[in-house]
């Protein structure tokens, strides 16, 4: 599609009314600093506050400011998939509402992009205001991911980052349902180029990633790019009945052999338990893989959207 929209900014956002207008602001000063077309690309991920109406607002003077609408909350992944499917600009920023994520690196980024970069990201190299517990699971956490796949995702790499038209129509291909799209980015491939920058804290509000979502998060990225965990399975069923067999050679040759008799009560249950947990844990991770299979298999659509505000969109009506 010919267009004339140099950059989408796509900003995902979930109950962030307390920030959202220093956000827009933000973001406007540096987009307008860039001399070229830009637009705004909010997307209101089921927010019950009432940042959606603000940025609605915006969009009635504010030719640049779009807001697509879900219907209710999908996730913060399915939003940025939303956006990146009405984005019409020649590079796509994807950035955080929450000003986690400095705005004025976007310029850095579209230099680099200018340079012939498809894929420019942002790498922390450092994070501010966030509790150690925060940084400690995030940083083992993508520890885990390149230990455990076989595609290089950068580590320490969130979705802030400058992708190129191209590898935005290439995203728009993947239609897989646990989304974790920065490891798709990856996965798509192109020239890819790392900024480093200091992740600021949270302008206001709090995060919309409690554990539970940071493990769903994890999951989705582990699952969705390696079979690791299912080799695990075998590899560790293998090693336990070596060495319970091992164990057996070894009883028998005191039985047959020697006079002490074998006592176990103690230690029959300390293993029945052990090895019973082992089978139950390989069981839930097949079931983190046998219920992705059948989220695919549903076919659903990925997103509702419940209307779209702005004049660009309107402009580009017919895209779905
Ligand atoms: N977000 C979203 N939907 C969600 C959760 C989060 O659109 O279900 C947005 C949120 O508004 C923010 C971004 O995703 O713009 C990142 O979320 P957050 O800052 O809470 O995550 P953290 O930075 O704490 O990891
Ligand atoms: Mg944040």
């Amino acid at each position: 599609m010919s267009t004339k929209v140099g950059y989408s900014i796509i900003i995902p956002m979930f109950n962030e009314e307390a920030v959202i207008q220093e956000t827009y602001q933000r973001i406007k000063k540096v987009m307008v600093m860039t001399g070229e077309a830009y637009e705004l690309l909010f997307v209101n991920d089921g927010s019950t506050d009432s940042c959606a109406q603000m940025i609605e607002e915006y969009s009635y003077w504010d030719e640049s400011v779009s807001l697509i609408d879900l219907s209710r909350n999908f996730g913060h992944q399915i939003a940025i998939t939303a956006d990146m499917d009405y984005a019409v600009g020649d590079a796509v920023v994807i950035i955080d509402a929450d000003l986690q994520d400095p705005p004025e690196l976007i310029l850095d980024m579209i230099k680099e992009w200018k340079k012939g970069y498809e894929v420019v990201y942002a790498k922390r190299v450092k994070r501010n205001g966030e509790s150690l517990f925060k940084k400690w699971t995030a940083s083992l956490f993508y520890r885990v991911l390149r230990y455990s796949t076989d595609i290089s995702i950068p580590v320490d790499t969130g979705d802030f980052r400058l992708i190129d038209r191209k590898v935005c129509d290439q995203l728009k291909r993947l239609p897989e349902k646990n989304r974790f799209v920065r490891g798709l980015v990856s996965w798509v491939g192109f020239r890819q180029k790392a900024i480093e920058y200091e992740r600021d804290e949270r302008l206001a509000g709090e995060t919309k990633y409690p554990l539970k979502r940071m493990i769903k998060l994890s999951l989705d990225g582990i699952t969705s790019f390696s079979y690791k965990p299912l080799k695990l399975a075998g590899y560790l069923g293998a090693l336990l009945s070596a060495s319970g067999f091992l164990y057996l050679v070894y009883v028998m040759y005191l039985v047959i052999f020697t006079e002490s008799a074998v006592k176990g009560w103690a230690s029959m249950i300390g293993i029945t338990l052990t090895f019973n947990g082992f089978v139950l844990i390989m069981l839930g991770i097949l079931g983190e893989y046998v219920g992705r299979i059948y989220d695919e298999t549903k076919g659903r659509p990925l997103y509702i959207v419940q209307e779209v505000y702005g004049g660009n969109l309107i402009a580009h009506k017919g895209i779905d």
